[in-house]
């Protein structure tokens, strides 16, 4: 299989994000929290699809909701009631959506946000933060990921379009500040200031790292920002649902202009969202601002919405608490088990995300001290883990489902015991 991709995929693959070193992981199916390979391997797997496949593989909810939906038509162009429904969800649930829009994939949400926050002020400017991950359009692909920036220089607005900065451009209009650091900021911004549009930001970064905003440090941002008079969007694609039913802003306590939504929200099919107060949304809702897809609101995505939220919502006492107590159950595992073998292993995540980094230190707190651990070393503890029957993304992250548990994480921890020592 791998012989006949790499005569037809560029580089044997469909996204960069699955190209590693060796035979790739061929799924045969997916059930639960296990993947089950051609070969007849069970993997358990806390890549969940990058994420989206909170409830765990092919949830009997979701799948059900799917085939019926399948039945009733695939696509339509056209309202149904099922759309209203699952955007009454996010209203309700999200504590910044007044207003809902529906596409396919998170990049797609992180454009349509940038472009109504430029056209909602007037201004060209945005600002994100290094190490920070939008999606990979061209105008929000810089400094934002080891894997696709130049090696070795996080600032470096330079890598557009491929691994190692091959194809390199640049953007005027894009402003690149350092994470949880408020004076630097504040310094970027007294420059910039009403050019800024938008800044834009994990708020909690899970793409370079899993690193917590320091205490204060979210508050500033949205204090400048009001300052300036240039919107908040919080890109919770991957933090959307999953640290609350009302993502990071729920579980911060911080509500912004403008969100993004993807992965978790429709429990593996692909939607997104961009959501946010009715006064910036009706720049859309005039015509103001362009915002278009085919594919938008795609009802076999929104039936599998709309059965995703509905145990998110309803089961949310059962739900999070399970996440939080899986991951922290499987952080302190690693914990005892990397002291026991001696590897420095250093662990970070509020719970449904956990993120491994090999490391003398004790805190990482922003992307250069992230691409300043032993990730090599992190690589190749991915390939033992792999080699042993456990799926993780290969830079250290770890998704908890619900389907997971606690025996999975157990066995997942003696296995990494067995990888940290043969590492
Ligand atoms: N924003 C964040 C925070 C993400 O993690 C991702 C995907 N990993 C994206 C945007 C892009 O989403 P997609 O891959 O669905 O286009």
């Amino acid at each position: 299989l791998a012989a006949r991709a790499q005569r037809v995929l560029a580089g044997g693959v469909s996204s960069d994000a699955r190209r590693m070193p060796g035979v790739p992981l061929f799924v045969d199916h997916a059930q639960g929290a296990h993947l089950i390979d051609v070969d007849g391997t069970r993997y358990v797997d806390y890549v969940l699809g990058q994420g989206p496949a909170i409830l765990g593989h092919s949830s009997p909810v979701v799948a059900a909701a799917v085939a019926a939906q399948a039945r009733r038509g695939v696509v339509y162009s056209a309202q149904h009631e099922a759309e209203v429904e699952v955007a009454e969800a996010v209203c309700r649930l999200v504590p910044s959506a007044e207003r809902v829009r529906f596409n396919s994939v998170g990049s797609e949400a992180v454009h349509g946000a940038l472009r109504l926050a430029r056209g909602h002020t007037g201004r060209a400017k945005v600002l994100k933060f290094e190490g920070h991950y939008h999606g990979w359009f061209d105008p929000v692909l810089y400094s934002v990921h080891p894997d696709l920036s130049r090696a070795g220089d996080p600032h470096a607005p330079s890598a557009v379009g491929g691994t190692g900065g091959q194809q390199l451009s640049s953007s005027a209009d894009l402003v690149v500040a350092p994470w949880n650091d408020l004076a630097a900021l504040t310094a970027i911004v007294d420059r910039e200031g009403t050019d800024l549009a938008a800044i834009i930001l994990e708020p909690i970064l899970c793409n370079t790292g899993v690193i917590m905003p320091k205490p204060g440090f979210l508050e500033g941002v949205q204090k400048l920002c009001a300052d300036i008079g240039a919107l908040l969007v919080f890109d919770e694609i991957i933090t959307g649902f999953r640290m609350a039913p009302g993502g990071a802003q729920e579980y911060l306590g911080i509500t912004p202009d403008l969100a993004t939504f993807g992965k978790a929200m429709a429990g593996g099919m692909q939607l997104s969202a961009l959501v946010g107060k009715a006064e910036v949304m009706d720049d859309i809702a005039t015509g103001k601002v362009a915002h278009a897809g085919t594919f938008n609101s795609h009802p076999v995505a929104i039936a599998a919405a709309k059965a995703t939220l509905a145990v998110l919502d309803e089961q949310r006492d059962v739900v999070y608490p399970t996440l939080f107590d899986l991951g922290n159950r499987l952080a302190e595992g690693l914990r005892a088990a990397a002291a026991r073998t001696g590897v420095p292993l250093l662990v970070t995540g509020p719970g449904p995300v956990v993120q491994t980094y090999v490391t003398e230190a004790t805190e990482v707190s922003d992307y250069r001290d992230f691409a300043a651990t032993d990730r090599a070393t992190m690589a190749r503890l991915h390939q033992l883990l792999l080699d042993r029957g456990v799926n993780i993304v290969p830079r250290g992250l770890w998704f908890l489902s619900t389907a997971h548990t606690a025996d999975d994480v157990d066995q997942t921890v003696a296995v990494a015991e067995e990888a940290l020592a043969a590492l």
